[in-house]
């Protein structure tokens, strides 16, 4: 059932202050609640699905502005008035959030009974939105790590590549491979080689830019997108993730388990048109090279292009 508590501080209609308005007839609320339904399923979006609610309910109750307050985000339609009258949105699994309308004119009372009719035919559609985009952000999480997952890496890195190519910018690519991981699996176990994997992406996260997006490309593999950022910087970057790796000790219950990693960079020049998976291929070959260089250092593909 849907739960509605109403906390509002709009002052109560009277006088002259009234605006002279009563709450829809049964024929109108029927044929309200069929539009806004129609009009409602057409996003999966939150912010849209306020966005076409603000829209539809104009003609019914003006308002300037509408705010709706969750615990990890706020949406913002329209602007904040003088008055205002908030709901807590309620579903049978639970707080939604709370929905502010605003206005510069007082709310009547049959405004008021109205906006709550209408909100009747908001609460599920939003529900179901702001599940939609859990779920989608959820699929985009890597669950161990929290860092962006293969999927996210691949949208995150086409949206990238366009920006490079449209303003002539360089980008870079660092791939990175634990050394010899599965003898830490081995000689700790799988769930310290998990605490493990959590270290090591906390570790590439500080020593990169806040601009810089890291995600787990699978198993013990990370993958880093440096926009803006050409060979020279690339090397700086990865040469800071691979030494602040190997001076970490991760100490779990009296073990202290030390690692290393390799890291090979690919650019993208900014005068060059180069597909993804090129891209990948450059800065994998990179990686292969480092393991075989020893292990524990950085090879730029550039380099190996010059050396050859
Ligand atoms: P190299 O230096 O050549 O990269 O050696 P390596 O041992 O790191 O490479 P290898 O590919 O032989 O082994 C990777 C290991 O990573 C094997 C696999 O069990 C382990 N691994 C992959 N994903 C996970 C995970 O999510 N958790 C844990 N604990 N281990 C994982
Ligand atoms: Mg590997
Ligand atoms: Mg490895």
């Amino acid at each position: 059932m849907r739960d509605m508590t109403m906390v509002t501080n709009a002052p109560k209609a009277n006088g002259a202050n009234t605006i002279p308005l009563v709450p829809l007839t049964p024929e109108q609320e029927l044929a309200t609640r069929a539009r806004l339904a129609q009009a409602l399923q057409m996003s999966l979006d939150p912010g849209e699905v306020l966005s076409l609610f603000y829209k539809h309910i104009q003609t019914l109750v003006s308002v300037s502005g509408i705010l709706f307050k969750t615990a990890s985000s706020d949406l913002k339609i329209g602007r904040e008035c003088l008055h205002h009258c908030d709901y807590r949105l309620t579903t049978d699994e639970g707080y939604l959030g709370e929905i502010i309308f605003n206005r510069s004119k007082r709310f009547a009372e049959a405004e008021l009974i109205t906006l709550e009719f209408l909100l009747g035919s908001l609460v599920y559609p939003l529900r179901n939105a702001i599940r939609y985009q859990t779920a989608m952000r959820l699929a985009l999480l890597d669950p161990l790590t929290l860092l962006g997952n293969r999927a996210a890496l691949d949208t995150a890195l086409r949206r990238e590549l366009q920006m490079a190519e449209r303003h002539q910018h360089e980008l870079s690519l660092l791939m990175i491979d634990v050394d010899f991981f599965k003898k830490i699996n081995d000689e700790y176990g799988h769930h310290r080689g998990d605490l493990v994997l959590c270290e090591i992406a906390k570790e590439i996260q500080s020593a990169c830019r806040g601009s810089d997006i890291t995600f787990r490309y699978g198993g013990e593999e990370f993958v880093v997108v440096l926009g803006k950022t050409d060979a020279e910087g690339a090397k700086i970057i990865a040469e800071r993730i691979r030494q602040q790796i190997a001076e970490t000790n991760i100490n779990y219950n009296g073990n202290v388990i030390g690692t290393t990693v390799s890291i090979g960079i690919a650019t993208r020049h900014s005068n060059e048109k180069e597909h993804i998976d090129d891209l990948f291929d450059r800065a994998d070959k990179a990686l292969y090279i480092a393991k075989n260089s020893g292990r524990n250092c950085v090879i730029n593909s550039d380099d190996m292009l010059i050396n050859t």
